[in-house]
């Protein structure tokens, strides 16, 4: 049996799949979660700092749950976090919609060509446009 010190509250709890709180903790921050979702359905264009004002949750765990994907703030109060990856501002997840789409790129090109693929019909929606120009 694996005993650990609960990174919250520093008592004795059995250590399982690497979740560093006790169970009293996980419960009590599931409750804190809980707040402040709905604090933030209630106060629609709320920033993070006020709700980790109002809510008594520090603005890391907040960040953290956005990162999750399991809070989203309204675009009005502008961007919480940042991208993983070029540092832009976002919303919710891990990655700006830039980086997102770079690596959707990235994947589908090693399975076809979409790029290739593209171009060459740019090339030729161009050449029609001259026809009808004509
Ligand atoms: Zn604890
Ligand atoms: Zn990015």
């Amino acid at each position: 049996m694996d005993v650990r010190n609960c990174r919250e509250c520093g008592r004795l709890f059995n250590y399982i799949g690497g979740i560093k709180l006790c169970p009293d903790c996980i419960e009590a921050l599931e409750k804190k979660f809980a707040d402040v979702k709905e604090y933030i359905y209630q106060n629609e264009n709320c920033g993070i700092r006020e709700v980790s004002d109002a809510v008594g949750v520090s603005v890391a765990q907040i960040k953290q749950w956005v990162r999750e994907e399991r809070l989203i703030f309204s675009s009005k109060a502008g961007s919480v976090i940042e991208c993983e990856l070029c540092g832009a501002p976002i919303v919710t997840g891990k990655y700006c919609q830039k980086c997102k789409d770079n690596m959707q790129k990235q994947l589908t090109s090693v399975m076809d060509h979409p790029t290739v693929e593209k171009s060459r019909k740019a090339v030729r929606d161009k050449d029609r446009m001259r026809f009808l120009d004509k």
